[in-house]
């Protein structure tokens, strides 16, 4: 007979929360995750003050690329160059570019300084 056995013994789940990561989307290699990922504010110089009153009539253009730390895989960083493309170590696909003196994203907003990645390029999942 079987009991109606409980496991109420809590599964030790290290992770409750689904992590983000991004991943090369040609060889699926893990190339940045949420902590690594380095905010920025939209269209800065648009009096973002103003954003909340103003009602959403124009839709914020969405950013087509997200912007992250300097990280190991990124080969011409750890050479020591200022400005380069950043390609997956996999593959060699092309995932982004950086520069040390910053770059724009395409909401207008500078990161500086930026190490950009192309989300056209990767694969945004949960772990
Ligand atoms: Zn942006
Ligand atoms: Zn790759």
């Amino acid at each position: 007979m079987e009991a109606a056995n409980n496991m109420s013994e809590s599964e030790a789940v290290p992770n409750p929360k689904p992590k983000l990561i991004y991943r090369c989307k040609k060889c699926r290699r893990i190339v940045a995750s949420e902590e690594s990922i380095v905010p920025h504010e939209r269209g800065k110089g648009e009096e973002c003050f103003k954003w909340k009153k103003r009602s959403v009539e124009k839709e914020p253009t969405q950013c087509s690329s997200i912007f992250v730390e300097a990280m190991k895989w990124m080969q011409p960083v750890q050479e020591g160059y200022v400005e380069e493309k950043l390609q997956c170590i996999g593959c060699k696909a092309r995932l982004g570019s950086f520069n040390w003196a910053g770059m724009q994203c395409n909401c207008g907003a500078w990161v500086n300084p930026a190490f950009q990645l192309h989300k056209s390029r990767l694969d945004e999942c949960y772990m």
